[in-house]
């Protein structure tokens, strides 16, 4: 990708030379729908990244190429300047937010490419973000803009040109991504922790089904209100600060519905603490069991999968892998596993082989390794 992206620039910028940045995108181990209610999640960067090179053009114009899209756009830098390209506008908006919160962009010349996967939860569009917002603070800031506030242009950016009503975590993980660590993202007090996530003889692989469920009304949006209306019966701000005996003590006061869901972000909460004390003591076989009590919790009590991802669920267990669960906010997408060396190949070939005997296509496969996050990329 490095060679691809030095000759293309070299080409399209008359033997100009830049700098070579690069971002990643992300899993999330454990932690899911606990965001908005103030939880935890537990993401970390992977090697797949967006990587860009970069070099100032002493113009008022931002020119770049993408070799994925293998499209050129050319804007400036005003709010009236917003590109019509889709894949432009996460650009355009990283340099609009750096320059609305005092920060300086100059022009610049960009050819950038990737290898995370658009649209499977992999979060694509954090890494490209990350990577310019990462770059443009080295470049013309002086690295002055601190790494949060990186994430958070990333994610203003998506919120508001890009149509994307995100969360933090994603452009987090992408920023603050460091090898072989995952990081514990406090989602009340924005506070993280990282812990070494050393895995030795287990892989992790994501499963993709390929499917995604349009649903009628929104389903997310559903869950949230039940999560609030719950928070508000015990007199809390979010189920953060709710316990499992404050919830059975107003269970005949709240629907069924409200119950299971709250049920399940407080378990949730736990979960990921679990998992953190799993990792410190090097037990993968906890950390695999509590990913299938989130898949269990997710389908029969927060009710976000489908056939698909239970199914894939179903053929780990089969499998002996050593956890599993949806990764993402579920109705289709992908399922991540952890999976002991030994019984990857096996895994690998009975849930392709299974998976597309029952639903006429196969999944993709995607294995990830912890990894860096935002950086410059060494020469
Ligand atoms: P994801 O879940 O992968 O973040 P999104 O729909 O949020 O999916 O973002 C995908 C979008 O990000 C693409 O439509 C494109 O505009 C942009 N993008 C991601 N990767 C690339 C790439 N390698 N080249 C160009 N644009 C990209
Ligand atoms: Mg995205």
């Amino acid at each position: 990708m490095e060679a691809k992206i030095k000759q293309e620039f070299n080409k399209r910028f008359n033997g100009e030379q830049g700098t070579l940045y690069a971002s990643a995108g992300r899993i999330n181990l454990i932690g899911e729908h606990t965001d908005y209610n103030g939880g935890f999640v537990f993401p970390g960067a992977i090697d797949k990244v967006i990587m860009a090179e970069i070099a100032p053009n002493g113009t008022d114009k931002v020119r770049v190429f993408s070799i994925d899209i293998n499209e050129y756009a050319e804007f400036g830098l005003k709010e009236s300047d917003a590109p019509e390209q889709q894949w432009a506008r996460y650009i355009f908006g990283v340099c609009r937010e750096i320059l609305k919160r005092g920060g300086s962009v100059k022009g610049f010349d960009a050819v950038f490419a990737g290898n995370v996967p658009l649209g499977a939860g992999l979060s694509s569009s954090a890494a490209l973000e990350s990577c310019f917002a990462f770059a443009l603070n080295d470049m013309f800031n002086g690295n002055t803009i601190d790494k949060f506030e990186l994430a958070k242009i990333g994610q203003s950016t998506e919120h508001n040109y890009c149509g994307v009503n995100c969360g933090i975590m994603d452009q987090f993980a992408s920023v603050f991504g460091k090898k072989d660590h995952l990081m514990r993202l406090d989602c009340r007090s924005m506070e993280y922790e990282y812990f070494p996530f050393k895995i030795d003889g287990y892989k992790l692989v994501l499963v993709d089904s390929k499917v995604k469920h349009a649903l009628v009304d929104s389903p997310y949006n559903k869950r949230r209100q039940s999560c609030e209306r719950v928070a508000a019966k015990l007199g809390i701000e979010t189920l953060r600060d709710a316990t499992k005996e404050a919830l059975d003590a107003v269970r005949g006061e709240i629907s069924a519905e409200d119950y299971f869901r709250a049920k399940f972000v407080i378990e949730e909460k736990d979960r990921v603490l679990a998992v953190c004390d799993a990792l410190e003591k090097g037990d993968c076989e906890t950390v695999g069991q509590k990913m299938y009590e989130t898949h269990a919790g997710l389908s029969k009590d927060y009710e976000v999968s489908c056939e698909e991802l239970d199914y894939l669920n179903d053929v780990a267990k089969e499998c002996g892998v050593t956890g599993s669960r949806i990764m993402g906010g579920g109705f289709g997408g992908c399922t991540i596993n952890l999976v002991k060396d030994d019984l990857y190949d096996n895994f690998i070939t009975t849930v392709t082989r299974k998976f597309a005997e029952k639903y006429g296509h196969e999944p993709v496969i995607y294995p990830v390794v912890i990894s860096d996050g935002a950086r410059r990329v060494e020469e």
